[in-house]
């Protein structure tokens, strides 16, 4: 089931838009985190948590161009990336990967080549089929832009390679 919604967003449709809030009928929901988003060839998702701690998934249709909502996604099978861990990423760990990058796509273009979400691998040392999920928002220290798990990062100094004692 899917609806028709009005969602603000930060940024345009077509580069680095963040959902800030959406509205159904005559209720407004501010988004207060951005948990997972990804890209299909025919739209980008966000799965997004309210400032109430209700889960949805927003759908930006790149054709159509409008937005579309998919509620109580909890158990849906879009979500359902088989073999993948999900780890929940505290503010300590996220702290600790935002020190490792020198910059993002919005502030060093093709530099960034990376995900941040490598980086978070770094720091927990996980490495494999696990997708991350942050806790709170983290920014760029370059352009304070919001990070999200898939934005290309550019790492400080190259990578680093960490042996767990
Ligand atoms: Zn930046």
């Amino acid at each position: 089931m899917s609806l028709r919604v009005i969602v603000e967003t930060y940024g345009s449709y077509t580069v680095n838009a963040v959902p800030i809030r959406f509205f159904m009928d005559d209720d407004e929901f501010d988004i207060s985190l951005i948990e997972d988003r990804w890209q299909t060839p025919n739209a980008e998702y966000f799965k997004v948590r309210t400032t109430e701690g209700k889960h949805y998934l927003l759908r930006w249709d790149l054709s159509q161009h409008e937005w579309t909502l998919h509620s109580s996604f909890d158990g849906n099978e879009l979500l359902a990336r088989p073999g993948t861990e999900l780890i929940v990423v505290g503010p300590k760990a996220i702290q600790e990967a935002v020190s490792r990058i020198a910059g993002c796509e919005s502030c060093r273009g093709n530099q960034a080549n990376l995900r941040f979400d490598r980086i978070i691998a770094d720091v927990l040392d996980k490495h494999g089929p696990y997708e991350f999920i942050v806790t709170e928002p983290a920014y760029c220290q370059n352009c304070r832009r919001t990070l999200t798990e898939k934005t290309f990062v550019e790492p400080q100094g190259g990578f680093e390679v960490h042996i767990a004692s």
